[in-house]
């Protein structure tokens, strides 16, 4: 297997530099991928992490991924873990590059063009064409709660097969945006499922837990590993449509239902106050569902997204 200069052989384990591109001090800004071979001919599976710097989460479940030794004694197959896609995010706390562009709507990217079609390239030229699959992890953008979840393209057996696999709490049925890596897989017959779980800038034990889990199930079903930890048992949905509540005036938002609950049409889910202290406003479902996601900014504008709601 070849990637840039680099050379692993079956049996090998390698950490390599991706180079990026260079920081206006002119240090050197390389992404490290964790090459994983087993000396058995199998699938190559891509984990990757931090394509939005401030999705810690993300960061989290592969770093324990590595550190806890998933990868190290593949019974067949590779495994290429990037736990931080997007440097310059992660140490500015923000989901861009620092020219404000988003990796993940740059695919699939140019090497003359902006730092995030750069980072957009490297992974377009030198890891998919290489990958089977994928793991693309990520968690709420802002302060916008995920309920642990994947999300699958639809019309794609391959997509369907991994999110089973995964066995997250929630499956979400979710047409690709363009541009995106997983639009950009989908375009060459890769699946890539993305996880979503927790927010951004904040760790969640659960979001973390279910990722572990679920990158072993996905190794496991795919006789890439050979033991993984048990699954709890709980209950999974799978939903094929969502849609957003939204914040009908400004204000101070407090919800009283949060992600992972049912909610019925009409019900009151939160409220939204003005900071004057004289009126208020409900925050109703709009229909039956369940919740997604939520939202736990404290102070909201009008027409703000407060509450992802899952529906058939
Ligand atoms: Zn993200």
């Amino acid at each position: 297997m070849q990637i840039g200069q680099y050379k692993i052989e079956p049996g090998e384990t390698k950490e390599i530099d991706l180079y990026i591109g260079e920081l206006p001090t002119g240090s050197t800004v390389t992404v490290k991928a964790h090459i994983y071979r087993s000396k058995n001919p199998g699938p190559t599976g891509l984990i990757l992490a931090g394509m939005h710097g401030d999705e810690i989460n993300s960061i989290e479940i592969v770093r324990q991924s590595i550190f806890n030794g998933f990868f190290t004694n593949l019974i067949s197959g590779t495994v290429i873990a990037i736990p931080v896609l997007n440097i310059y995010g992660f140490m500015n706390f923000s989901r861009y590059v620092p020219d404000g562009k988003d990796v993940n709507r740059s695919f699939p990217g140019f090497s003359t063009g902006s730092l995030a079609s750069r980072v957009a390239k490297v992974m377009s030229k030198k890891i998919l064409p290489i990958v089977d699959f994928g793991l693309d992890f990520h968690t709420g953008g802002d302060s916008r709660f995920n309920y642990p979840q994947v999300r699958y393209s639809p019309k794609s057996v391959k997509a369907l097969e991994l999110a089973q696999s995964f066995n997250a709490p929630l499956m979400i049925e979710k047409s690709t945006i363009s541009k995106t890596l997983r639009a950009e897989a989908k375009s060459r017959d890769i699946p890539i499922l993305v996880y979503e779980g927790g927010e951004a800038l904040r760790l969640n034990g659960f979001a973390i837990e279910v990722g572990l889990q679920g990158i072993q199930n996905v190794l496991f079903d795919k006789k890439m590993i050979d033991k993984k930890s048990a699954s709890p048992d709980r209950e999974k949905l799978s939903f094929k449509k969502t849609t957003w509540v939204r914040a009908h005036q400004s204000g101070i938002f407090i919800w009283n239902k949060s992600s992972g609950n049912s909610v019925k049409k009409g019900e009151a889910i939160g409220v939204i106050y003005n900071p004057n202290g004289t009126e208020s406003t409900s925050v109703k479902a709009s229909r039956n569902g369940y919740l997604i996601g939520h939202n736990n900014t404290p102070v909201v504008n009008v027409g703000d997204a407060l509450f992802n709601v899952g529906y058939q």
